[in-house]
């Protein structure tokens, strides 16, 4: 293929704009993400090669070389690891846009500070920080097992790229950035050296610079030579340590050390929220150093996001992402785990169904349950905080980890009718305050706050003094299903079946008030219930309106409004389902009905009046009414109506 120019795609060249003209407070991480991709691309290699010795080519002394020209202005970087066929490199380097490139920019803005270079290596767009000390960038490179052709890439992220078919002797991945006049000081050993030392010192590949000093030479006796002159000589340096902290005992690894070493293993520019560094000896044998973000990363709830632990061997690499190590609740969670057990040269398949990975999973997994719980109870509003960003994936696990259900039931926390917004309760602190008369835990779903507070469906609990929970993630719905007691009390939602709050004695006071009430009401119900035949299952009496005139509820297996709502928002499809419409009985609208009915059962008004209750019931639990204009149009009437008396 000859030389050919491209086009970026829109949001790409948007990226590179903003990282050309807008990102600039620390330059020096591009070199961090550089040697990242560097490093990961060995890692590939590596593995691939455990099951295909031939991609080595014979080459296998893994470095990342660091190789600064002055003459020409520029900094090379160059690894042998995994390369990149023609086709990956129009797909992987700044050409087609990435799910990251447009979270990125919407953080960039969210942040109100364009200036945060730091956050690009979370979103996967890693490669584009060239851009920030670079006006031409210059990449060569050969996948593993294709010696016959390489690829040249090239671009002075104007709009437009070329690519062009080239040949390359060795396997892997070469980056020239031809530095901006004014940044030519990357080129200077101190610089490189300090930048390798900050972000890159636990890269487990050496990374390496020629360093020639001037000698003078000596002789035998170390004496200097007269007129000897000076000599160069040159050696290969490796700059970072490549030191396995986990391997370390904890003691002997400073706080900036683990911090450092999860910024590097996760990307994140923050600190971690917690960090677990734990060995465990006996039927499984491992060290893991495990960390707990302290913001959720954008992707969180996509399906495609990188997750999984780093996994080793014996201090050899294996791969960068085990997810079997974790349950997909706690995916959030970053780390490295290092096993003495299993074989070298475990395959992805294996890895699946191995014993001792599930092994490790159960003992990382009661490990993070535990310092959770350890957090919860010595400083809970540090809990509150991670709570917050995490909450709802931990919420997950009540579903899936059947084994820990009884631990993660502890760990959650819900806002209620009882604590302020966005302060938090424990299940066990509901359970402490129930009213003695107080049989359920009661709780109700919706998507907001503010809405809940309002629903009609909470009156009558209000005025029993009762406490209701919120739960207002979309996943709750789910973690009602999976959670249906605690403590032997049942979680019962306040919109569904029906709601008996009355001792016996209440009981028996309110018998003989209830029964006339339906004496009075029987015939308007049915008809009410015949009226909205299509929309509602059932119309009755309701025992849990104390002002409100109507409400709509669920059956107790049925779906609710929030359901739909997510089931909607998910583009599923909403199954059919009816709710029953409750009428309170105290409400004056009744009595007014029940004598139109009286004097004339085939009056007009009364379907109207059946419409517009069953209308106000959607809008207040926030689902749309069928038909807004009739709606309004009525709701005018019987304003012009009201006045004209
Ligand atoms: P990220 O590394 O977070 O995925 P980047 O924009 O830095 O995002 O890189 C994009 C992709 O390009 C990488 O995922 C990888 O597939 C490929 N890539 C980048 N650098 C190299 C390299 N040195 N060798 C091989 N592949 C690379």
């Amino acid at each position: 293929m000859s030389k050919t120019t491209k086009k970026f795609q829109t949001e790409v060249q948007q990226l590179l704009d903003l990282v050309i003209h807008s990102l600039y407070s620390n330059r020096d991480i591009f070199l961090r993400e550089l040697i990242s991709n560097s490093s990961d691309a060995i890692d590939k290699i590596r593995f691939e090669a455990h099951s295909n010795e031939v991609l080595l080519e014979g080459n296998s002394d893994w470095k990342i070389k660091i190789i600064p020209n002055k003459d020409a202005g520029t900094l090379t970087i160059r690894d042998n690891g995994i390369g990149m066929s023609m086709a990956e490199v129009e797909e992987n380097i700044g050409t087609i846009a990435r799910s990251g490139t447009k979270a990125f920019m919407q953080a960039l803005k969210d942040k109100a500070d364009t200036n945060n270079p730091e956050l690009i290596g979370q979103f996967g767009v890693g490669f584009y920080a060239s851009f920030m000390v670079a006006d031409r960038v210059t990449l060569e490179t050969r996948k593993a097992g294709n010696t016959a052709e390489g690829c040249r890439w090239e671009s002075i992220g104007d709009g437009t790229y070329t690519i062009e078919e080239c040949s390359r002797e060795q396997r892997g991945t070469e980056i020239v950035l031809h530095l901006k006049d004014e940044l030519k000081e990357y080129l200077e050993e101190w610089k490189i050296r300090s930048i390798v030392k900050k972000y890159s010192d636990y890269i487990q590949y050496p990374v390496v610079m020629d360093i020639t000093r001037t000698e003078t030479p000596k002789g035998v006796n170390g004496e200097e030579i007269e007129g000897a002159g000076t000599i160069e000589k040159t050696e290969e340096q490796t700059l970072n340590s490549m030191k396995a902290i986990w391997a370390r005992p904890k003691s002997e690894v400073t706080e900036e050390e683990y911090q450092e070493f999860y910024k590097h293993i996760s990307h994140d520019f923050e600190n971690p929220f917690n960090t677990i560094h734990f060995s465990a000896e006996g039927i499984s044998e491992f060290k893991a150093l495990l960390y707990l973000p302290s913001k959720k990363p954008f992707d969180l709830f996509m399906a495609d996001r990188k997750k999984g632990l780093q996994l080793y061997v014996k201090r050899v690499f294996i791969t960068d992402r085990c997810d079997e190590l974790l349950p997909d609740y706690l995916r959030f969670v970053k780390g490295v785990v290092d096993s003495s057990d299993l074989p070298l040269n475990v395959s992805r398949e294996v890895l699946q169904e191995d014993v001792q990975i599930k092994r490790i999973q159960k003992s990382l997994v009661s490990k993070i349950i535990s310092t959770l719980s350890d957090v919860k109870d010595k400083s809970f509003d540090e809990y509150v905080t991670f709570w917050k960003e995490f909450g709802p994936v931990i919420k997950e696990g009540l579903h899936f980890d059947y084994a820990n259900k009884e631990k993660l039931q502890e760990l959650i926390l819900f806002e209620s009718t009882k604590t302020e917004a966005g302060s938090f309760t424990t299940l066990k602190e509901y359970v402490e305050r129930m009213p003695e008369a107080q049989q359920e835990i009661f709780f109700i779903t919706g998507d907001n706050r503010a809405n809940l507070e309002t629903s009609p469906h909470l009156e009558i609990f209000r005025a029993k003094g009762y406490e209701v929970l919120f739960l207002t993630d979309p996943v709750d719905e789910w973690v009602v299903q999976a959670l249906t007691e605690y403590k032997e009390k049942k979680l019962k939602a306040v919109d569904r079946g029906d709601v008996d709050l009355d001792s016996e004695d209440e009981k028996k006071e309110k018998e003989t008030k209830q029964e006339e009430a339906r004496q009075e009401f029987g015939d308007l119900l049915s008809f009410i219930k015949s009226h909205l035949e299509d929309r509602v299952k059932d119309a009755r009496l309701s025992k849990r309106l104390t002002d409100s005139a109507c409400c709509l509820v669920a059956d107790e297996y049925g779906i609710n409004a929030n359901m739909e709502r997510i089931l909607k928002a998910m583009n599923q499809p909403v199954p059919e389902s009816k709710r029953v419409l409750e009428l309170n009985p105290d409400h004056p609208i009744m009595k007014i009905m029940t004598a139109i009915f009286k004097e004339n059962k085939d009056d007009a008004r009364l379907g109207e009046y059946a419409d517009l209750l069953h209308d106000q019931a959607l809008l207040t639990e926030g689902s749309p009414i069928k038909d807004p204009l009739r709606f309004t149009r009525l709701v005018s009437e019987l304003m012009v109506k009201a006045a004209a008396k």
